[in-house]
């Protein structure tokens, strides 16, 4: 991760694009308005120049027209007055017929030039000829142009000699006229005799009608040129006739160019300028839009500025704050990257290792990790755990998991996952292992013994299974403490794991339980030779601090594949060897046969059975009476159940009791007996009681005392009459449970009697510190009984030793009169056996105590 990409920041403060947009276009606008207003202003200017440039052009046409019709009524009335005729016929005399008649000077002059007055004035100012409209009539000149006319008759008279006319504008009945003048001379005609008095002066007068102003306006290129009318006096385009406009004014229409330009170019710039701010607006609409849209993008670049700064923070705390490192590396699988966790997790330095190839760093179990990473199509979020030496040189385990950068390189973390790993691998070795001997436990031989058996064993190279069974380890674990029976378990373990080949199997699948699986063996001898040297082991004695322990072990043998081929059934048969074997007296083996298994069978049908029996009534108590040995009185009797089979008859308890244990079915059949049992002995004389066998089973499983309670009360006898009997092997299982439960079965008023004292593992230990009232001395003491000393000082010392502890001692067994006579000499107290009664049905056994009170005392005493 390049260090630059933490420090970007967002930056906070911008004008948006819609302002500057806005603002950029009204300045365009304002520009553009300052454009059209001067364009605006140049064309009117323009404008107002052409219009008075045509102002004063149209005055000089209309000057110039003036002067031209001056001009041309001089030049005609010159034409006529210097002329030798009319100098003969109108100066020296008044010749009408000449003139008029054959119109030298009459009507034509109106016809042609429109002259609407003629006259001759005389030398003596009056007037001599005169037509008016064409018409030859007597109107004195002065009358018809009511004017007085010297000044123009002088003028006249003066440019006689120069023939110069004189011309004038008068008003003629409130209309212009143009009066031209001139003196009447001879000419150059040498005929006229001249005389030397005032000339006569001609004279034409134009009366400046309407049509004639449009036609004169015409030529020159003036429109509507006309008589201005009383207001319009002064102007641009009103020319002055006469003195100060005594004669009138004419007045025109100049042409207006500027207005045209003006009503043309006007709308011009005004549809040029609505235009422009239409596209103006328009491209403020869409640039605003855009602009919107660009603003509005700019804030969401902001916003995931703000948040991948808040994300890159975010991941810069993880990075440094997990346990992962974090990696890259280029396309040449060198590291280009390193998180500062790196160093903390690895001990290594980062700056080593960058640039360095990562595969030189790490290895996956299947090859290099650019290998891993290469693989086409892998999956991004699998993972793969890596090995590497730390700076310490010890192997640790990364987990290390990447993501393509493209272009060949790739990124990721790495995760220790070393203890992850070792715990794992310990979990899993504690999962197949027994914790306390390390040897493999149940799941893991059942692995492997799925697994030897898949390879197909054969009969000449078969797979042995040892079922393996310490024989008198309870005793070691309940006297001697559960750290005794764990240092024996571990010795046992080491022993038997040591005298089998590799490849083989010793597992632990219970306390004392082994397996052993051996795939090396043969022969029945070679296996028989092994199970003698297992078992020879097992009989070293193990020591415990200051104290030997001896055990020793039963085995039973299958083998794969011609006792079985599966693992459940070799299991099995295995079992049932061993059960053989045990039953044979321990410390030795047995292989499995056939028939065990039928033994098996009938032991389960025979546990079917037993629970039938117990429900309908197929059990029945014979009573075997207890007699005092010193003068042979009964004192009561034991109960002795029986089972009366439908089919296979009277079936003695040692063969059902151990199937009631195991099944539990004990309970039911103990209730029974108690009861059935207490309810006889209510029925005996007083000085009877009843004795009654409980297993060590009963003191483990629920309320003895209240069961024992129970049937006190549903028999109705006093306690005092009552004891049960337990084996030390009640005190063997859990010995603090057992000393309760017998307190508090002492508080009932009952006692409590040792039975078979002396084949149980620590005797005298029990009997000083459980609350026991009496002790039978087993039967195989007398049965064993010889005619040696040794024996018989045996059977005195436990004598003495009951007594020394207040204990009544009872002798089992009792067959001969020989024993009846030793158990005299050394004082035991009770006796029980067939040379003093077998065990009795009720009906026996009532008889039995009808006889005995009769004599008192039995003869056999
Ligand atoms: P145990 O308590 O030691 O009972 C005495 C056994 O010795 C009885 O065998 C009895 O028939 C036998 N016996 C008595 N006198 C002699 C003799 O002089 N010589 C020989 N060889 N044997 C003699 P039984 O009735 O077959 O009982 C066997 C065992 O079954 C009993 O041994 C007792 O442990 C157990 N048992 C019997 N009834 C019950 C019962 O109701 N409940 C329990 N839990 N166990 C019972
Ligand atoms: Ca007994
Ligand atoms: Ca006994």
């Amino acid at each position: 991760m390049p260090e630059d990409l933490f420090s970007m920041t967002p930056s906070t403060h911008r004008r948006s694009g819609v302002a500057i947009i806005r603002a950029s276009l009204l300045k365009f606008v304002g520009l553009l308005t300052g454009v059209f207003l001067l364009a605006g202003y140049l064309i009117l200017y323009l404008a107002s120049d052409l219009d008075r440039r045509e102002e004063g052009e149209s005055a000089f046409h209309v000057r110039k027209a003036v002067r031209t019709i001056e001009k041309s009524i001089g030049a005609t009335v010159k034409d006529y007055a210097f002329w030798g005729d009319a100098y003969k016929h109108l100066h020296t005399t008044i010749d009408t017929e000449w003139a008029y008649v054959r119109q030298n000077v009459g009507a034509t002059l109106y016809a042609d030039y429109g002259f609407g007055g003629l006259f001759v004035v005389d030398a003596a100012d009056r007037t001599v000829y005169s037509v008016i409209g064409g018409q030859l009539q007597a109107v004195a000149a002065s009358d018809w142009l009511k004017r007085s006319l010297p000044q123009i008759l002088v003028k006249a008279r003066a440019g006689g000699d120069a023939q110069a006319p004189t011309t004038l504008f008068v008003d003629v009945g409130g209309r212009p006229a143009l009066v031209g003048a001139a003196a009447i001379t001879p000419g150059t005609d040498p005929t006229v005799t001249v005389d030397d008095g005032p000339a006569s002066v001609l004279i034409f007068v134009d009366i400046l009608e309407d049509s004639r102003l449009q036609a004169l306006g015409k030529d020159y290129g003036v429109e509507g040129l006309r008589i201005a009318t009383a207001a319009e006096t002064d102007g641009p385009h009103v020319l002055a006739l006469g003195e100060n406009g005594a004669a009138g004014r004419l007045q025109w229409e100049p042409e207006k160019p500027g207005q045209r330009l003006l009503s043309m170019g006007l709308p011009l710039i005004g549809l040029a300028a609505l235009l422009v701010y239409l596209m103006a607006w328009a491209i403020l609409r869409r640039t605003t839009a855009s602009a919107q849209a660009l603003d509005a993008s700019y804030e969401s670049l902001q916003r995931s500025q703000a948040a991948l700064a808040i994300s890159e923070a975010r991941f810069r705390d993880v990075v440094e704050a997990s346990s992962d490192w974090v990696w890259e590396i280029d396309r040449d699988g060198r590291f280009t990257y390193l998180s500062e966790r790196f160093e903390a997790v690895t001990g290594l330095v980062r700056h080593d290792w960058l640039g360095a190839p990562m595969d030189r760093l790490l290895c996956t179990e299947l090859g290099s990790v650019t290998q891993w990473l290469g693989i086409p199509n892998r999956r991004p979020d699998v993972s793969v755990d890596c090995r590497y030496l730390d700076t310490n040189g010890r192997e640790r385990v990364t987990r290390l998991s990447a993501r393509a950068m493209g272009d060949l390189a790739f990124r990721g973390t790495a995760t220790d996952v070393t203890e992850e790993i070792e715990s794992r691998r310990r979990i899993e070795f504690l999962s197949q292992h027994d914790a306390l001997t390390g040897l493999p436990n149940r799941t893991r031989l059942r692995a492997f013994l799925d697994a030897k058996l898949a390879q197909r064993p054969t009969v000449d190279r078969p797979l042995v299974m040892l079922s393996l069974d310490l024989d008198r380890f309870k005793p070691v674990n309940d006297l001697l403490g559960h750290a005794a029976g764990d240092t024996v378990l571990s010795e046992i373990s080491s022993r038997l794991a040591n005298r089998v080949r590799h490849g083989d199997l010793v597992a632990r699948i219970g306390g004392d339980e082994f397996v052993l699986i051996l795939t090396d063996l043969k022969r029945q001898d070679e296996v028989e030779a092994l199970c003698k040297q297992l078992i020879e082991a097992i009989e070293q004695p193990v020591q415990v601090g200051e104290q030997e322990v001896f055990v020793s072990a039963s085995i039973g043998i299958a083998l794969a594949p011609t006792d079985a081929a599966e693992a459940t059934e070799l299991l099995r048969y295995a079992d049932i060897a061993l059960y053989a074997a045990k039953s044979c007296g321990r410390n030795t083996w047995r292989f499995y046969a056939s028939d065990m298994n039928s033994k098996i069978i009938e032991r389960r049908r025979l546990e079917n059975d037993l629970r039938f029996a117990i429900k309908h009534g197929e059990l029945c108590l014979h009573f075997q009476p207890r007699f005092r040995i010193a003068d042979g009185r009964m004192v009561g009797a034991e109960a002795l159940v029986r089972w009366q089979h439908p089919e296979r008859g009277l079936i003695p308890p040692d063969t059902f009791i151990p199937i009631a244990e195991e099944t539990g079915l004990i309970l039911a059949l103990s209730n029974w007996v108690m009861e059935t049992a207490f309810q006889y002995a209510t029925t005996w004389p007083e000085h009877l009681f009843v004795s009654v066998n409980l297993s060590p089973s009963e003191f483990k499983r629920g309320n003895l005392v209240e069961r024992v309670q129970q049937a006190l009360q549903h028999a109705g006898i006093e306690a005092r009459r009552v004891e049960i009997e337990i084996t030390e092997n009640v005190m063997l299982d859990d010995a603090s449970l057992a000393l309760d439960i017998m307190q508090t079965l002492k508080t009932l008023g009952i006692r409590i009697a040792m039975d078979d004292f002396g084949t149980g593992y620590s005797s005298l230990s029990y009997l000083r510190t459980f609350p026991f009232d009496g002790l039978k001395i087993d039967r195989s003491f007398l049965s064993k009984l010889g005619t040696g000393e040794e024996d018989q000082s045996v059977i005195k010392a436990i004598v003495g030793l009951g007594h020394a502890l207040s204990l009544t001692v009872t002798a089992e067994g009792i067959e001969t009169q020989e024993h009846m006579a030793l158990l005299k000499s050394v004082m035991c107290d009770e006796g029980q056996g067939y040379f003093l009664s077998r065990p009795l049905d009720t009906e026996g056994f009532n008889a039995l105590v009808r006889v005995t009170q009769d004599a008192g005392v039995l003869e056999k005493s």
